[in-house]
């Protein structure tokens, strides 16, 4: 399957299949990765494992010089440490301003090596091969950084790929976490935009849990298509964009106050759509909103409660350090349908409180 990025000259292709990467090197060439400059392969060391080598043996055949860079495996390194590093390999590797910058792996791998192509000689090309189900979302739409200690991603960029190259078969070794927390964001996908796309992933849960390769395809497929529309039509977030934050208020908290460990990114997420779920129904929207969003979530085995000994207060205050905060009252993306959300810049930060300690409780 194929659809594109539609941003102008800088438009790109997504590819997703079954064993594309067997013929990663004529995807190259057929994009005008040059031959003349090294290319750097920047993955992490649980994707390295089982995917590096067939990647650098295409590469050569296909007559690339690539050399690889393996980061360890998680979100530490996502940090500017750590892209000091990736810059020292391309610095050693030779990459110049005609090179490309490679990312073999999750979200993680993709934002540092997005922010590395972006920044090292102020930009050169890169290529994203995604390699988890989450990263579906985060290779499409140009968002790379690391991270600071006192923010998540504060410091990157825009930066769009020449193409995404999703190779099915590289999730079948993905651990089931990490595969129930990729599809948080592909049925958020749904939520936001595509009430029939939602009704199918529910349908479906078994099939796309156990990684059956029709289902797989068919909902990368489809997620990937909402998030190039949506980036289509506003890249830089001025507006629209934020629909894709849904649930990230709470969620992006959570994360926070359990110290980027205990929760998993699709994890806070889905506890952060069941809590936009109860805003809605609670501003007077149909109380389906939420009893559908939570089944939906628990087919999937994804959380729809915080865990009872997080606080309350900091997540309240975790809350507000990351969005915009006035007088009471926040922005918040609210769904209005199942499929359908709002952008709300008057949600009571009193309401956002007591769903806060609703989600607490198991009910
Ligand atoms: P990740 O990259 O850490 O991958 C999750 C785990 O799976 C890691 O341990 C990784 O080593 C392992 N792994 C990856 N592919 C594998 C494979 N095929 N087989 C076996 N193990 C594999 O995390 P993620 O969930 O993919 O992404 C999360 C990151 O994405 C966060 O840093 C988040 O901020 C970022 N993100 C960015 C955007 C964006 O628009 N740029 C959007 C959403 C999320
Ligand atoms: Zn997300």
């Amino acid at each position: 399957r194929e659809l594109t990025v539609d941003l102008g000259t800088r438009s790109y292709p997504i590819y997703i299949g079954e064993g594309l990467l067997a013929n990663i090197a004529a995807y190259f060439e057929k994009h005008g990765i040059s031959k003349a400059s090294p290319l750097l392969v920047v993955t992490d060391d649980h994707v390295a494992k089982h995917h590096l080598k067939p990647v650098l043996s295409r590469l050569a055949e296909g007559g690339y010089t690539a050399v690889s860079y393996t980061v360890a495996a998680g979100e530490k390194s996502k940090s500017l440490a750590v892209l000091e590093d990736v810059v020292g390999a391309c610095l050693q590797a030779g990459l110049d301003r005609k090179s490309t910058v490679v990312a073999l792996g999750g979200g993680v791998v993709g934002d540092l090596a997005g922010f590395v192509a972006a920044s090292y000689m102020r930009g050169i090309r890169f290529v994203q091969i995604p390699t988890t189900i989450l990263a579906h979302d985060s290779s499409v739409g140009g968002k790379v950084a690391v991270n600071h200690p006192l923010a998540k991603n504060i410091i990157g960029a825009f930066h769009q790929p020449e193409m995404v190259l999703y190779d099915t078969s590289t999730l079948l070794t993905l651990p089931d976490r990490d595969v129930r927390a990729g599809l948080s964001e592909m049925i958020k996908h749904g939520l936001i935009w595509d009430a029939e796309f939602t009704a199918w992933c529910e349908a479906n849960a078994e099939k796309l849990i156990g990684l059956n390769p029709e289902a797989l395809q068919y909902g990368l497929y489809k997620g990937c298509a909402v998030k190039a529309a949506v980036v289509s039509k506003d890249e830089r977030e001025n507006d629209l964009r934020a629909i894709l934050n849904l649930g990230h208020t709470i969620g992006h908290a959570l994360e926070a106050v359990a110290g980027y460990n205990e929760l998993q990114h699709g994890e806070a997420i889905s506890i952060g759509m069941v809590g936009a779920a109860m805003l809605s129904v609670r501003m007077g929207n149909p109380e389906e909103i939420f009893t559908v969003t939570e089944r939906i979530f628990k087919k999937f085995g994804l959380p729809t409660r915080i865990p009872a000994h997080f606080d309350t207060e900091a997540i309240m205050r975790a809350m507000m350090h990351d969005k915009k905060f006035s007088e009471g009252r926040m922005v918040y993306i609210i769904p209005t349908a199942i499929g359908k959300v709002e952008i709300n810049k008057n949600v009571s930060a009193e309401w956002v409180r007591e769903i806060v300690d609703r989600l607490k409780r198991e009910d």
